[in-house]
């Protein structure tokens, strides 16, 4: 497997774009606003984008679902709770989007457990809430990687105070990603990689009193 990062805007996300290199299939985890520039790797590596994986359903980490679909005909995949969210964010406008993004329906409802598969690459998925009842981690076993969006970040996690946000939920979530193997690289939706060995700090964390 092989990842590419772009960062972009509106709030500086990170869009992955992974690909198996065998089959040359891809994927792009969480586009946000890059659109483009994810289209372009599709061409300058020679893969075919037949995914549109999202860790969950905020407009900013998804803005470019719908454009990317209609141009490559891949489908669009999110945890089943946060779905809705696709739909609901075309009615709202956003401070951070120079327009509401265009409305979505996903094509894949991905549960517990729900495997992808790029060739022979396969991604499970699971569910990870906390930043949203929706949020999903997207787990490559055979190449020890995460792709977290706003659950895991390094040295932190997402916000737990927005709609759907949960802190208990989120303490709960971030110890079980702590039983992953600790080489296992994390890729997240903001700010730099890092490894689940690494973010030792969640062991220490105790559940909130609400
Ligand atoms: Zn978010």
């Amino acid at each position: 497997m092989r990842v590419e990062k772009v960062i972009s805007s509106p709030l500086d996300n990170n869009a992955y774009f992974l690909f198996d290199e065998a089959s040359r299939q891809a994927a792009v985890v969480d586009p946000a606003l890059a659109g483009k520039e994810l289209l372009a790797m599709s061409e300058k590596f020679g893969a075919k984008i037949v995914y549109i994986l999202n860790t969950h359903g905020h407009p900013d980490s998804t803005a470019d679902d719908a454009s990317i679909r209609t141009t490559t005909g891949a489908k669009i995949a999110i945890f089943e709770v946060d779905a809705p969210r696709l739909e609901k964010n075309a009615r709202g406008t956003r401070w951070f989007l120079p327009a509401p993004p265009a409305p979505v329906k996903a094509d894949v409802l991905l549960k517990e457990g729900s495997e992808l598969k790029l060739g022979d690459l396969v991604i499970t998925t699971l569910h990870t809430p906390g930043h949203t009842e929706g949020s999903a981690c997207f787990h490559v076993e055979t190449a020890g990687a995460l792709f977290t969006g706003d659950t895991l970040y390094a040295g932190s996690c997402g916000r737990t105070d927005v709609q759907g946000g949960s802190p208990a939920k989120m303490v709960f979530t971030l110890r079980r990603l702590k039983e992953l193997p600790a080489e296992t690289r994390v890729y997240p939706g903001h700010g730099p990689e890092t490894t689940i060995g690494d973010e030792t700090w969640i062991s220490d964390l105790t559940y909130p009193v609400v």
